[in-house]
């Protein structure tokens, strides 16, 4: 069972192989594929088994990049898909609510995330990767 935060449920779903360190991205591809092969996820409400291998997470536990902002990427993730702290989610099950957004919806969650900013997440992108 992986412990995944709610913003994540997003940047899983865009990744592309980016990431913000060789272990990070080593850990993610590894993550995203125990999930598609069938282990479940756990929502969290903090630091999670991607922070865990992140040069961005602090001693307590915030974040580097804003512990404010990736916690209100969080709750918008969660109020989009409609989850909460403490659920379990499929890959299967976590695609089926993604497809269901809408892209006011994926905004609020990613709107003015630097990888947007880099180009390397859009709402066509997640369209794309749920195919
Ligand atoms: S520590 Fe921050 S930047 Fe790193 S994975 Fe966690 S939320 Fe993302």
């Amino acid at each position: 069972m992986k412990g995944i935060r709610g913003h994540h449920l997003f940047c899983m779903a865009l990744f592309t192989g980016h990431g913000y360190s060789p272990a990070f991205t080593e850990n993610m591809s590894a993550t995203i594929q125990a999930l598609q092969s069938g282990e479940p996820l756990r929502l969290t409400s903090g630091p999670d088994a991607l922070c865990a291998a992140c040069p961005h997470l602090l001693p307590e536990g915030g974040c580097a990049h804003g512990t404010a902002d990736v916690a209100r990427r969080d709750q918008a993730a969660r109020q989009a898909l409609t989850v909460s702290p403490g659920d379990t989610l499929t890959w299967q099950e976590l695609r089926a609510h993604l497809l269901s957004l809408d892209e006011a919806s994926f905004q609020a969650v990613c709107g003015g995330c630097r990888w947007a900013a880099e180009g390397l997440c859009s709402w066509a992108l997640l369209q794309k990767q749920l195919v």
